[in-house]
């Protein structure tokens, strides 16, 4: 196996040509944006364990310049209330790196830097259109009529994956939370917040969440629950309106904080993948949001996409045969992502409640539920995933899968 082509520079596209090179594999990375940062996304947070995999590459340093450190969690209720925190401020200790919060096109235009710097090249506006496969090699056709030949093919196109659809045609679709996103960047010197410390309000109608950094400007989302993903209205100022309107009851300075915001971000209405039957087909293999996508109510998609990118380049380092190499990947893979998919599907049932009989149950077992949350939470980031070691299934996961379907499939 000489040569990969990864379609989608997203996040795990880099990061996964970035190992390629170290097991001497040639890569080529085909995104279908036309630039490196189209301004998609708000901001995201990189857990330890995903900052893990990157330092391997020796991109703390890179991260670190453009990221701001998470030390807490504080969860209030619609009164403004604290009815529960999480103390992160020994992170560095105890899994070697914090959680950092970094917008998203940053994060882009550093892990793109880093991977043309390594020697994978990084060519924009190839939409991915067609999928050849023969014995010895798979072909990629791109919407601009361009193709690229290689031993094999990952698919890291996210969750609306053109390579899932191409090769696995009957996966199920990806399935509505429920939920609907929307984000901004906000100068609100007046919002009551501690820099560093991500303020969690389960409001009476809806969710927000803010952190401030040292330089005081908040960076904040709002997730309310909505029967279709569509429904959001599209005029900027109907949709700030009807934001200010959901969180009319909730602490004030959410109001302040949106009101300032020169531009609200959305709408991302949420969806996850729970349990794909296979990730792989032939010389063709998924990973991050196109084999598991997650709600981001665990903070988890993006550092599950690095731990995939380095996983799988173990495999391929380790095997000599896509199809072995790609079946190894799954089975060390499937058990983790799908736990934490559905952890993070429950973390955003709580997220938006129909009525006050509900609200009042919330509130009450929102403490016992979050203390399990904290503890969920930290397995997440002691995750670490040695270079050198062989990737291994977890005890219980069944057996390979290379003839047929997954036996873990839902
Ligand atoms: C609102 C929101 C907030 C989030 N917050 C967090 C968070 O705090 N922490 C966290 O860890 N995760 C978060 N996530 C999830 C996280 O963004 C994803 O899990 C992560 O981006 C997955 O990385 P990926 O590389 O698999 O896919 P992506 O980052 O989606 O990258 C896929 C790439 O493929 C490209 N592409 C798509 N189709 C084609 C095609 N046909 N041909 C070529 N290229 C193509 C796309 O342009 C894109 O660049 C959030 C997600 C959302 C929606």
């Amino acid at each position: 196996m000489r040569r990969a082509v990864i379609v989608g520079g997203g996040i795990a596209g880099p990061v996964l040509g970035m190992f390629l090179r170290r097991i001497g594999m040639d890569a080529v990375i085909c995104e279908a944006r036309p630039t490196v940062a189209g301004g998609e996304g708000a901001f995201l947070g990189v857990a330890p364990n995903g900052m893990n995999v990157l330092d391997e590459l020796g991109l703390r340093p890179a991260i670190e310049a453009i990221s701001f450190p998470c030390h807490g969690f504080e969860f209030q209720n619609a009164r403004g209330e604290r009815i529960a925190g999480i103390d992160r401020s020994a992170d560095l200790q105890r899994f070697g790196a914090r959680l950092k919060l970094v917008r998203r096109s940053d994060l882009h235009r550093a892990l793109t830097a880093a991977a043309m710097d390594q020697g994978v090249p990084v060519h924009f506006g190839r939409k991915l259109e067609a999928i050849e496969t023969r014995s010895d090699a798979v072909k990629a056709r791109f919407e601009d009529g361009s193709e690229e030949e290689g031993d094999l093919l990952v698919g890291c196109d996210g969750i609306r994956s053109t390579t899932r659809r191409l090769v696995l045609p009957d996966a199920p679709a990806p399935t509505f939370s429920g939920l609907v996103d929307h984000a901004g960047f906000a100068r609100c010197p007046e919002a009551p917040l501690e820099p560093g410390l991500n303020v969690m309000v389960f409001g009476r109608r809806a969710f927000f969440g803010a952190f401030k950094t040292p330089a005081g400007e908040v960076w904040w989302f709002h997730n309310a629950g909505q029967k279709r993903p569509d429904h959001a209205p599209r005029d900027p100022e109907a949709l700030r309106a009807s934001i200010l309107e959901l969180h009319r009851e909730d602490p004030p300075w959410i109001r302040r904080v949106v009101e300032a915001t020169p531009e609200v971000l959305g709408p991302y209405p949420l969806h996850d993948i729970l349990s794909l039957p296979r990730w792989h087909h032939e010389r063709v293999c998924l990973i991050g949001d196109a084999a598991h996508s997650t709600t981001p109510n665990a903070g988890q998609g993006a550092s599950l996409a690095m731990e995939d990118a380095i996983v799988l380049a173990q495999c391929l380092r380790d095997e000599t045969d896509p199809a072995r190499a790609f079946d190894r990947f799954e089975r060390a893979r499937r058990q983790r992502v799908e736990t934490i998919v559905r952890q993070s599907r429950q973390i955003g049932n709580t997220k938006a409640v129909s009525n006050s009989v509900a609200e009042w149950f919330r509130d009450r077992l929102l403490p016992i539920f979050l203390r399990f949350g904290a503890k969920a939470q930290s397995q997440q980031y002691a995750h670490r995933i040695v270079w050198d070691n062989r990737p291994e299934s977890p005890a219980g996961a069944p057996p390979g899968t290379l003839s047929g379907r997954s036996p873990l499939a839902g």
